[in-house]
């Protein structure tokens, strides 16, 4: 297979570009590092079915980039994604969920190719439902601060479906629940890369609010395995990738404590405006449609990105 990544120097992005080299596909790989990292990619410069283009997408005239082969399908996986990252960057946030997506997608429509977009369990916004079931259309604010990033990948949900009734391209929508493993950008804001950088640095773990807010954590390896076996269907509804395990972060940091023998305090600050107070995946269309369930645990999983950091020094 030939395959498009835009975004494919982030972390979900670079973890796929390994996966599908590892099985032998071709890769070209598109980001313009805003989020993303070349650090991320720098063991794929000699792999000989790896192309790399640093371009941003939102700028980019993509029907008439020149690219080494025409590809079967595109992942488009650009946009920034921790709320520290889209707050930072909200206009980029907004484009290229918007903008972005339908470069991808006319681009897709011009090669015959498959279109995979990321979406997000950010669609549910503070579900009053729990667990959230794809069927459940979410309680978004449109205009809180966390809007750019739900209201961007709701928009780009809605876009895809129209490309796909009007134009019979087949797409695909994974909601993708939070996500953790190596290669995280230790600053990124998002709550597991900032209990490991204060347990590597021996500093209290920080929780926002009260800490019984709950979120279900899946490992990199898993929910790539996920999107993998999502592409071999013809399923184009969203299918939400994320493992059910649900933890509050209190327990998630006793954990972080747990695994790297620390006896770190923790530091009460304030809540976050719109945090969702739950959130955790009802998986049980991918695993009727994709034989699919996640295999690593949560301590196993912060364990291996534990070590990552500690191994690599990142
Ligand atoms: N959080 C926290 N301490 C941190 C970072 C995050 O208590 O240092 C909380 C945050 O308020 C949220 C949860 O952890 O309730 C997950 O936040 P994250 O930014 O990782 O992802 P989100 O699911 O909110 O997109």
């Amino acid at each position: 297979m030939k395959n498009l990544i835009i975004g494919g120097a982030g972390f979900l992005g670079s973890h796929l570009c390994d996966a599908l080299l590892n099985r032998g596909d071709e890769v070209i790989c598109i980001d313009n590092f805003i989020t993303g990292s070349a650090k991320n990619i720098e063991h794929l410069r000699d792999n000989r079915n790896f192309h790399f283009i640093e371009a941003d997408i939102i700028a980019l005239d993509i029907e008439k980039l020149n690219l080494p082969f025409s590809a079967d399908i595109i992942f488009h996986l650009a946009s920034p994604a921790s709320p520290k990252d889209y707050v930072r960057f909200p206009l980029e946030t907004l484009k290229v969920n918007s903008i972005g997506t339908e470069k991808c997608l006319n681009l897709a429509l011009k090669l015959g190719a498959k279109f995979l977009f990321t979406s997000t369990s950010e669609v549910y916004g503070d579900p009053l439902e729990s667990p959230q079931k794809e069927t459940y259309w979410g309680n978004v604010n449109p205009v809180g601060p966390r809007s750019m990033y739900d209201e961007g990948k709701r928009y780009a949900e809605a876009l895809i479906m129209t490309y796909h009734r009007i134009y019979r391209i087949k797409t695909y929508i994974p909601r993708i629940f939070n996500t953790y493993g190596p290669r995280m950008r230790l600053d990124d804001g998002r709550v597991i890369p900032n209990f490991i950088f204060q347990a590597l640095n021996k500093k209290p773990l920080t929780i926002y609010g009260d800490g019984k807010q709950t979120r279900s954590f899946c490992y990199v390896d898993d929910l790539i395995k996920g999107l993998l076996l999502l592409v071999e269907t013809d399923y184009h509804m969203p299918v939400n990738i994320g493992n059910p395990g649900e933890f509050t972060i209190i327990e998630l940091a006793n954990k972080i404590n747990d695994i790297t023998g620390s006896n770190l305090p923790f530091e009460f600050l304030p809540p976050v405006v719109d945090d969702p107070r739950k959130r955790r995946p009802d998986i049980s269309l991918a695993k009727k449609l994709l034989g699919w369930t996640p295999a690593v645990k949560l301590e196993e999983g912060l364990r291996k990105t534990f070590e990552f950091y500690t191994e690599t020094g990142q």
